[in-house]
């Protein structure tokens, strides 16, 4: 059924036991969950799915080594299990991460780290060796029954400096440890969504449907795209509207002030010569501001983040120039003789921190955490509202099930299965071997006559959902784009028919990596419009503007400079 037809849909069938406000990684999560448990559940997304912090995080999936300084061991140890999960549930989309520490002292840190954890100070000082050895032994003991990488490493100076011969000489040694990485978080959350809507006809979940406003018994929803609203009639709302949860509420007629966002910037470089610097590895160090910062190989670009900075309203969070030249100061003191700058930058991206209201200046040591606000049915509204606080993408399954927990209590339902060991999207039936990797290729060749070379791409873009993109492009006749051959018109077709695409900037910015890799120029986005445009019966002038309005966003928004 097409976005119109379902949207009428909600004018004759208005009750549902469960409205999700916000379509990030949190609302998606507890959408799966209570999908899967036979609820019927609405999400209601005001822009594209994990268009918010979702799509800004710094694309890692990780316990979070620093937060064990701020004591708080249980969300480390929540983080390193999820992370090891999603290692096996997402194996298509989540992939090991070695990760250095560029140490510059052996024990500096060593009064601080403890005086943290009682609360005597909240300065920030340079980690030594000493402290971060603590860390790393405790994240290693922390994954000690289900070790799903290997544990960290110390080595000293000059071993150091042969890995990694671009590395500043100042430093006393180096540690490695493993976490997670993230290459399409976006395309995680549309894998689950989709999941959620096959296991159950009452799960749907809207894009560009915003939560306007609400009382008595009822949700007015705006569609974005035509103004026409549509009125809800929840049994519970679940406000997942990360950084804007405050804004939800208020348009409900509860004022809270749960929330005290932190913008948090990234720059995507083209930049070979610190690629290779990297070695592969993520380099993630405390800056002396007490600012996390990664140097992180992405494909074939480099990410480099991050900044925490407040921000009232989330919705004018975009990289400024004192960010970009904040950010770029912190390359040499890993890489002191590499030289980056502005030129480097292909695309710019920023997203801000969920984090719980707080009179803190130290952002950083503010928890990340997660919890769950209730107001009760009272007032203005005869339904109760969850609002979701913080917490980190790592977290997100744990998050999600314990608030459809306390949902299938509001509703009188039982769970009837956890979401631990279920496979996401295209990461069921994975193969993980090399080999079985090989024979599912050839076995969905033989369905398909693509090239294996094609297949591959596929395989690596979609996990085992390849089978079914590859099989549409096979039916008919197929071209490559003439900007970027190796994406074909019927690939994009599919994607944007069965993947809830309604703006060009949703296939190009979060179904896929073309924007991120800075692969967005005129002339691609051009093409790419106007396929995208017949898939959705556009009109000219539709597909004109909506190209005129992606390259505004792109040049605007994210820096891209050669369109
Ligand atoms: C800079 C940065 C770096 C980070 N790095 C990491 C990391 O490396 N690893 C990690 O684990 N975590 C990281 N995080 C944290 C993680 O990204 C967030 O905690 C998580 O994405 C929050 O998801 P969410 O669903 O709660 O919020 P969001 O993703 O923001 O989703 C909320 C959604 O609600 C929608 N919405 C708002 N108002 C309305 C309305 N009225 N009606 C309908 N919809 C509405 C918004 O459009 C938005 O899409 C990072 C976060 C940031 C910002």
């Amino acid at each position: 059924m097409r976005r119109e037809e379902q949207l009428s849909e909600l004018k004759n069938n208005p009750k549902v036991d469960v409205l999700i406000i916000g379509g990030g990684v949190n609302g998606i999560g507890t959408f799966r969950d209570l999908a899967l448990q036979g609820v019927t559940v609405l999400l209601a997304e005001k822009g594209d799915f994990a268009s918010g912090a979702s799509a800004g995080s710094s694309h890692m999936l990780h316990g979070g080594i620093r937060y064990l300084e701020n004591g708080e061991f249980r969300l480390v140890r929540e983080a390193l299990r999820e992370r090891n999960r999603m290692l096996k549930n997402a194996p298509h989309y989540v992939r090991p991460l070695p990760t250095t520490i560029p140490i510059f002292k052996w024990f500096s840190g060593m009064l601080n780290a403890p005086l943290k954890f009682v609360g005597m100070t909240s300065s920030p000082s340079e980690r030594g060796a000493a402290v971060i050895k603590i860390g790393l032994t405790l994240y290693d003991f922390y994954t000690r029954g289900n070790r799903a990488m290997p544990t960290h490493d110390f080595v000293m100076k000059r071993g150091s400096l042969e890995k990694y011969p671009k590395l500043n000489p100042d430093i006393v040694c180096t540690a490695t440890y493993f976490d997670a990485w993230m290459p399409t978080p976006e395309r995680i959350c549309i894998d689950m969504i989709r999941d959620a809507e096959t296991a159950n006809d009452n799960a749907l979940a809207f894009n560009y449907l915003r939560a306007s406003s609400g009382s008595g018994d009822s949700v007015t929803l705006t569609d974005e795209l035509t103004g026409q609203d549509y009125r809800v009639q929840p049994k519970v709302v679940i406000n997942a509207a990360g950084p804007w949860i405050d804004f939800v509420n208020q348009a409900m007629n509860e004022e809270t002030k749960f929330i005290g966002g932190t913008k948090g910037s990234h720059l995507v470089l083209n930049h070979p010569d610190l690629f290779e610097a990297t070695g592969g590895n993520e380099f993630f160090f405390e800056n002396v501001d007490g600012r996390i910062v990664l140097i992180f190989p992405f494909i074939n670009r480099v990410i480099v983040g991050t900044t925490d900075i407040r921000i009232d309203d989330p919705d004018e969070a975009v990289c400024t120039d004192d960010e970009i030249e904040y950010i770029l100061s912190l390359i040499p003191k890993v890489f002191p003789t590499i030289d980056v700058n502005r030129s480097h930058i292909v695309y710019t991206f920023s997203g801000v921190r969920p984090l719980p209201s707080a009179d803190n200046n130290r952002t950083g040591t503010i928890s990340r955490d997660h919890s769950i606000r209730s107001v009760v049915a009272g007032n203005h509204l005869n339904f109760p509202v969850h609002s979701l606080i913080g917490g980190k993408w790592t977290t997100f399954r744990a998050f999600s099930e314990e608030v459809a927990d306390v949902v299938l209590e509001d509703i009188g339902k039982t769970r009837q299965s956890d979401t631990k060991d279920t496979p996401i999207g295209g990461g069921k039936d994975y193969p993980m071997s090399e080999e079985d990797k090989q024979n599912w290729l050839k076995s969905v060749q033989q369905q398909t006559e693509l090239s294996l070379d094609t297949l591959t791409t596929l395989f690596e873009r979609y996990g085992t959902y390849a089978a079914d993109v590859g099989q549409y492009m096979s039916a008919e006749n197929d071209i490559e784009l003439q900007t970027m051959p190796d994406y074909t018109r019927r690939e994009i077709q599919f994607i944007v028919k069965n993947e809830k695409v309604v703006r060009l900037e949703d296939f190009i910015q979060r179904r896929s990596l073309i924007a991120m890799l800075g692969l967005a120029n005129s002339d691609t986005v051009r093409e790419i419009g106007h396929i995208v445009g017949e898939t959705l019966g556009w009109s000219d002038v539709q597909t004109q503007d909506s190209i005129e309005r992606t390259l505004e966003l792109l040049k605007h928004k994210h820096r891209v400079g050669n369109i």
